[in-house]
């Protein structure tokens, strides 16, 4: 189990300023702490978890200049410096002219959904993250994801799996008309699909097709320095881009798009919506201004914007970009050195277990990834996320496939290799007693988002009867 890895510890492009000790609770503690949140780690308390690898999402550590920002804040309701500077660095790198600022992705997903989609709606996307579907869902409309069919093939080894599937998203288009589709999306990386980038030749072709049919092309674009970084890896041409052509040329391609700065943006909180309609901007803005605040804050300090304006652009250097995947290759490595089986190739922001190959004597309906989830915290105190039948309920492909994995995702600059090779012997040692575990079911199910407040009770066990 301990066989040791080809891949290299990654060299670390920084050094520690400032600390952070790490909780390290005991088995009994983790015991109690998995029963008092009913086996669902969403309800844990951050001190009962060694390592977090729940999401990428707003974990990241700032740097140096970034927390100096913070210093810089202008805190005027309207007008802030702060903002006209956040505003320059989004408008350089993504060439969208309005760009409004937003708490966070959902909620730049919230101006962008109440005021293009409609009941009856249909909204594409490769795949729909979940606040996504639950924003379509919540204004009426219809979430329908159009990836190829390769993003449901954990074993596949290709290039760009994010990648939407055009004749399918043709089809969609011609079924339902225009009128029907107020806007396509895609994600970039595809967070849902094991993190997996989308090409830029891809999206070049599903422009041309919504284009052709006068409907606008939204981006998600949270993750669009890592995606950038893989195709100037994988994509021809494109070696010697730098990160910000890349992003660029994506853009150029688009109307615009919703960020969630909590993941390439480097900060703890923050977002956008951003796009080239003067029509669709004026009605963002009142909806902003009814959910988030004023044009130049949009539910931020102003200070956040300073730290965003940086994080923005230190996400696109390229020493930076090439420690991040590799830390996602090094402790993918690790994992299949122990035989883990995991989606391949490792994405840009986590690595996903196979959970129908890791624990295949468990049905859909004993919810293997979440119980999954529940052993590698009992092993180890890692806290990791479930990304499939639970995440998302039944809303499926356009192809009726799903994918049942669960996520390891690896925060920005947090953690050392050292602690990822923790990680991945901990995973090692729940994928050697693989066969003794068992399933879980809902003691508690709610309508929307399950996720988060889900409760379970282990399998052939008696339910507990608190409140
Ligand atoms: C995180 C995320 C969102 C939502 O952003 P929040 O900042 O968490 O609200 C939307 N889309 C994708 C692909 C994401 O990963």
């Amino acid at each position: 189990m301990s066989c040791p890895s080809e891949t290299p510890a990654p060299f670390e492009p920084y050094r520690v300023k400032a600390v952070e000790r790490l909780p390290n609770p005991t088995a009994p503690e983790r015991e109690a702490a998995l029963d008092r949140a009913h086996y669902n780690l969403f309800q844990l308390r951050s001190d009962e978890i060694r390592i977090d690898l729940l999401t990428d999402s707003g974990t990241s550590a700032m740097s140096d200049r970034q927390w100096a920002a913070m210093m810089l804040g202008d805190e005027s309701y309207a007008g802030s410096r702060n903002f006209a500077h956040f505003e320059a660095v989004v408008r350089e790198l993504t060439g969208f002219p309005h760009i409004l600022p937003t708490h966070q992705g959902r909620a730049a997903e919230n101006l962008l959904f109440s005021t293009l989609c409609r009941p009856g709606s249909v909204i594409p996307n490769n795949m729909h993250f979940d606040t996504t579907q639950a924003h379509i869902l919540h204004n009426g409309g219809r979430p329908v994801n159009v990836a190829a069919a390769a993003a449901y093939d954990p074993d596949l080894e290709a290039p760009f799996k994010g990648d939407v599937d055009v004749p399918s998203l043709t089809r969609l288009l011609d079924r339902e008309g225009r009128e029907k589709v107020p806007l396509v999306m895609v994600t970039i990386t595809n967070n849902t699909g094991g993190g997996q980038p989308v090409s830029l030749a891809n999206v070049r072709e599903v422009s041309k097709v919504v284009h052709a049919r006068d409907i606008p092309l939204y981006l998600d674009m949270c993750r669009w320095a890592e995606n950038a970084f893989f195709v100037r890896e994988r994509e021809p041409g494109m070696h010697d881009w730098s990160i910000p052509r890349i992003g660029r040329a994506f853009f150029d391609l688009a109307d615009g798009a919703t960020m969630s700065a909590k993941k390439d943006g480097l900060v703890n909180i923050g977002g956008f919506v951003a796009t080239r309609d003067p029509h669709v901007a004026e009605r963002l803005n009142e909806a902003q201004i009814l959910f988030e605040g004023f044009t130049t804050y949009g539910g931020l300090a102003r200070r956040d914007l300073e730290a965003m304006a940086i994080g923005l652009q230190e996400a696109t250097e390229l020493e930076y970009l090439e420690h991040r995947i590799a830390q996602m290759r090094y402790l993918a490595g690790r994992l299949q050195a122990a035989g883990v089986p995991i989606f391949r190739p490792v994405g840009g922001h986590a690595v996903y277990l196979d959970v129908r190959r890791f624990l295949p004597h468990l049905s859909e309906e004993e919810l293997p990834g979440q119980a999954l989830v529940v052993e590698i915290y009992r092993e180890g105190g890692i806290r990791t996320v479930e990304v499939g039948s639970l995440m998302f309920g039944k809303e499926g492909n356009e192809n009726g496939r799903s994918l049942e994995l669960v996520r390891l995702a690896v925060p920005r600059r947090v953690y050392s290799a050292a602690q990822l090779a923790f990680v991945a012997e901990t995973v090692g040692r729940v994928y050697a007693r693989r066969n003794a575990i068992r399933g879980l079911r809902f003691t508690h199910r709610p309508e929307r988002l399950p996720h988060f407040t889900a409760r379970f009770a282990p399998l052939g066990e008696r339910v507990s009867t608190a409140p």
